[in-house]
């Protein structure tokens, strides 16, 4: 609690005292957690809206704390970016998943029917403005033999709002590269559609919130008509259309008659091992 100068007294509010311990005692946590290998990913399948099947998996990072359990990543990434940790993280968790996706592909005898399974990796703001992020990302490719092409960087409409030509030259010379990029929670940014267009992005992955309208039947008409929208503009553009949050059927169908391509969420499956998302991709493959 802080003690006020002056006569008043100022009551403490043990709660977000408590929480201000945590904080800080998870921040200085950190560096050491991942030196000693505490974070784990989960992986989340991205099905294809037309036909079912599994095309990749967004990573998703969690820590194991050893005395508070699993901790979800918006209790620690925004931590991890303020002391900017979040960039040797991020480059592990980029790393981990790479491996990850070719270890799909080994176990599915490369380029058969499923196609290769493709991994979706979340990049904070602070990682876009960092030097190393363009070599970085290259020599984990290349170190793990996976192409360019299996790999989608995601990163949020916010982060590139008013981005100048410094800030997108990363994500320029790695789309030419191959990599796609996503635009993240897109739709809850103020960005300007036109705006679009300046950006290497090739996927548009429309926010949550959108995909909770959609739960009543029939949806509310104007959000139909918004979605409508931004899926005709984006695919004007040659963006693909992802949904994420879909969690009951009919949502999915909805969203699937409104034209978007690929979505996620709980309807599918909830984040797990890299395992699960195998059996789904070979369940899916075999009929
Ligand atoms: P995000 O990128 O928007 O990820 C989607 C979030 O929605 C995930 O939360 C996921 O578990 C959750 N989700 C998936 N399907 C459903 C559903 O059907 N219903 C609901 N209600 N939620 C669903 P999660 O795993 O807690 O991650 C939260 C955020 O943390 C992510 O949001 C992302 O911004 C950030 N994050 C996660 N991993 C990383 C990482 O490796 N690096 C960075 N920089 N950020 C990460
Ligand atoms: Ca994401
Ligand atoms: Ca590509
Ligand atoms: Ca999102």
């Amino acid at each position: 609690a802080k003690s006020a100068g002056g006569n008043r007294f100022e009551l403490a509010d043990p709660e977000s005292d408590a929480r201000a311990i945590t904080r800080h005692g998870l921040t200085t946590a950190l560096p050491a957690a991942l030196e000693r290998g505490e974070f784990f990913i989960e992986y989340q399948p991205l099905v294809n809206l037309g036909d079912g099947s599994v095309r990749g998996a967004e990573a998703l990072v969690r820590w194991l704390h050893p005395q508070h359990g699993v901790l979800s990543p918006d209790r620690f990434i925004p931590l991890a970016e303020h002391t900017g940790l979040i960039v040797p993280l991020g480059r592990w968790v980029l790393e981990q998943s790479v491996r990850q996706a070719r270890a799909w592909r080994e176990r599915h005898g490369g380029a058969d029917a499923l196609g290769p399974l493709r991994i979706n990796v979340n990049l904070s703001p602070c990682q876009l403005t960092h030097p190393g992020l363009v070599q970085d990302t290259v020599d984990i490719l290349e170190r793990t033999g996976v192409e360019p092409d299996a790999l989608c960087l995601e990163v949020t409409e916010s982060a590139l709002i008013g981005a100048d030509d410094d800030l997108l030259k990363p994500l320029r010379r790695l789309a030419e590269m191959g990599v796609d990029i996503a635009l993240d929670d897109f739709g809850t940014g103020y960005s300007n559609l036109a705006n679009l267009r300046r950006l290497p992005v090739s996927v548009l992955k429309l926010d949550r919130s959108f995909t909770q309208s959609m739960q009543q039947f029939p949806a509310d008409p104007v959000d139909l008509k918004i979605v409508e929208g931004i899926v005709s503009l984006a695919h004007s553009l040659d963006l693909t259309v992802t949904v994420e949050g879909v969690e009951t059927g009919a949502q999915a169908e909805q969203l699937r008659i409104l034209g978007c391509d690929t979505a996620q969420g709980w309807y599918y499956a909830r984040p797990g091992p890299p395992e699960r998302l195998h059996e789904l991709a070979l369940v899916d493959a075999t009929g």
